[in-house]
């Protein structure tokens, strides 16, 4: 009767840790050739944004192009939530359009984005955002390419990258 008791309670232990998807431990794949070495996500697997922009319109295009990716959910701040991420406008003489810091801060240079188009500032504010989500640059053809374009969709370097880090 004993030994039948402690053979039954191994088992449990052994289905418990079988049957544990594997997303609860989701975290970002830190050892990913893609992986900035942060990001600006809470454990929860959201990305709750606040402050402001004057670029809101091209900075909720970027979200829902990173929100289509489907693991991390980037959120408008409310007072239930944690802020991640906070914008903000600058202006700077400079080559620079937009800045991510690893402290949560997007900064947009009004400098040079009041010249750009509405394309051209989606591209920009989805490569921040990109950032945020702890990916690198990556080459031509992607949101993630360190150069401003006028591409607003996921190239297939900008998902690959975010699979491995996320998924
Ligand atoms: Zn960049």
């Amino acid at each position: 009767m004993r030994v039948a008791k402690v053979v039954g309670m191994l088992m449990c232990v052994i289905l418990l840790t079988a049957l544990l998807p594997e997303e609860v431990f989701a975290a970002p794949n830190t050892s990913s050739p893609y992986y900035l070495g942060w990001d600006l996500v809470d454990s929860g697997l959201h990305c709750d944004w606040g402050g402001s922009t004057k670029y809101s319109a091209q900075w909720n295009n970027a979200v829902s192009i990173w929100n289509s990716m489907g693991v991390v959910s980037i959120r408008k701040d409310t007072i239930f939530t944690v802020q991640d991420v906070e914008l903000y406008d600058y202006y700077e003489v400079s080559s620079i359009t937009a800045v991510t810091y690893s402290s949560g801060k997007i900064g947009f240079n009004t400098y040079n984005l009041d010249n750009c188009t509405s394309d051209e500032i989606t591209n920009t504010a989805a490569h921040e955002l990109g950032h945020a989500l702890g990916i690198k640059h990556l080459s031509a053809g992607n949101i993630m390419y360190p150069y401003q374009t006028s591409q607003t969709w996921l190239g297939n370097g900008d998902r690959t990258a975010y699979n491995d880090i996320w998924k």
